[in-house]
């Protein structure tokens, strides 16, 4: 039993039967990552929209080598069944779009593929960076992939995602760890976003040789916030992936702290990270494990108050743990060869930073905020050959939202592509992602993780 009873109700038999007659909106069981699951549980369906497609061979070497079923056919018969049966993944190769004519091919190719794609299926279009054009036309045709795969999200059911892809021009063999996310079952709460793969200038960067089970192995991460909640799961994750864990939180935190880091073999460094000192300690500390590849900036405070009844101490408060302390130890990481070339920095934003949130002036200030932060920090790494990214959670189910008035929640969890907010895990696995060795090529970016949560912008 979770604590979500609307889903353990819509899921039981009895529930089923009885959502079923009066038109009840399912919740699906999303498919999440374990150890040794295959990339994917079925065939793929795999479409090119003109002959001037960059990233189709890619795709279909990957999958080959995985030993995947790939058809260039949306009807073919898959598994032995027929044209109908259900298939794990239509991917399209949406590059070279000369004009918003060329849209009819993906259309073409993605209609049986919507009727196709199974539970927890993934549909990934992979397009141009719109602002690589300077034609109207083209710009309108890559951009048209943004709405496309928006609303083909809000379609699709039984807990498939759909996404997009933009490659920039060169960067088309630096996509592994990205296609790899996507269409696995970490990115389950993954849905109706986009983000850009970029070039990295003077660096060759390659996935080969990487341990796909153990993508962190042999790097040492920070995660601050990490005695409990998102924080907690982050470490688990970071571990489970092959990461030395150093966890921090406050002292009054330290018996929690402490069970983490026993859990994930690492160890506790009690830290309130808005403290002068935090940047060198954490530093010092970090020295002492050999030095530090991977900072997670997870931990973070909510005061709410509408704006007319906020006052300084609570605003103060929540600028200074969710967005100063951050960027304070990012200074000085920038300026210490403690953080090691190759480094990554991911940090949680909010969908509250994009969207807004009643009540949330300052914690929606403090989050749009970390944005701004990764826009002006992600150039600034290029020359360490390192990355910094962001996660902007939805509703995720946490003692934090547990805790929300029931309508609140209710309308956090409903009023979503995935009708159910998501877990920390979620949260967890796109970070595992953004922290791997293999991401060089993601830079910048800002990837919501709500279940395409309509209260978001
Ligand atoms: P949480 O309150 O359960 O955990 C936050 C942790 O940060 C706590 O252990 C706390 O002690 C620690 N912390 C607070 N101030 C600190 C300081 N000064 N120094 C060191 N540690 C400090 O919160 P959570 O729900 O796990 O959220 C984790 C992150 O995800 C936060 O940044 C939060 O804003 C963000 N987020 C959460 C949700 C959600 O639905 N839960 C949604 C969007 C974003």
């Amino acid at each position: 039993m979770s604590n979500d009873w609307y889903s353990d109700f819509v899921n039981s038999g009895f529930g089923k039967s009885i959502a079923g007659t009066v038109g009840l909106p399912p919740v699906p069981r999303l498919r999440r990552y374990e150890p040794g699951q295959p990339l994917l549980s079925g065939a793929a369906l795999l479409g090119t929209a003109t002959a001037h497609g960059r990233v189709a061979k890619v795709v279909r070497s990957l999958l080959t080598d995985l030993g995947v079923e790939v058809h260039d056919d949306p009807q073919a018969p898959v598994g032995g069944g027929s044209s109908t049966s259900k298939v794990a993944a239509g991917i399209v190769d949406a590059t070279g779009l000369s004009s918003p004519a060329d849209l009819a091919e993906i259309q073409a190719f993605l209609t049986p593929v919507m009727r196709r794609v199974g539970p927890s299926g993934r549909i990934l279009v992979i397009g141009d960076v719109p602002g690589e054009a300077t034609s109207p036309s083209v710009r309108a045709a890559r951009r048209a992939l943004e709405g496309l795969v928006r609303s083909a999200a809000k379609e699709a059911r039984y807990g498939a995602t759909a996404n997009l892809i933009h490659v920039a021009d060169g960067a088309e063999n630096d996509i592994e760890s990205t296609l790899r996310f996507f269409l696995s079952s970490r990115s389950a709460f993954v849905d109706g976003q986009r983000l850009e793969v970029g070039t990295v200038p003077g660096f060759a960067g390659s996935s080969q040789g990487v341990d796909w089970d153990k993508p962190l192995a042999g790097r040492t991460a920070v995660v601050t916030g990490a005695a409990r909640g998102i924080g907690a799961t982050v470490a688990k994750t970071l571990r489970r992936d092959g990461a030395t864990v150093i966890c921090v939180d406050i002292p009054a935190a330290g018996d929690a702290l402490a069970r983490t880091a026993n859990d994930v073999g690492g160890s506790a460094l009690q830290l309130d990270i808005t403290a002068d000192h935090a940047p060198g300690t954490l530093l010092d500390h970090a020295q002492r494990h050999g030095g530090l590849d991977i900072v997670v900036h997870n931990a973070g405070i909510t005061r709410d108050k509408l704006l007319a009844n906020q006052d300084r101490d609570r605003w103060n408060s929540v600028i200074d743990v969710n967005l100063n302390a951050q960027l304070a130890i990012n200074d000085a990481l920038l300026a210490s060869d403690v953080f090691h070339r190759g480094g990554r920095i991911v940090t949680v934003s909010s969908m509250a930073g994009i969207a807004g949130n009643r009540g949330q002036t300052a914690y929606g200030a403090s989050k749009a905020g970390v944005i701004g932060m990764v826009d002006a920090t992600a150039p600034l790494l290029v020359e360490k050959d390192a990355t910094i990214n962001a996660v902007a959670p939805g509703f995720i189910e946490t003692a934090m939202t547990a805790a929300m008035p029931v309508g609140t929640r209710e309308a956090g969890r409903r009023l979503s592509s995935m009708t159910q907010g998501g877990l920390p895990v979620d949260v967890a696995e796109t970070i595992a992602w953004f922290a791997q060795g293999a991401s060089y090529a993601v830079n910048g970016q800002v990837l919501r993780v709500d279940g395409q949560n309509y209260l978001g912008a």
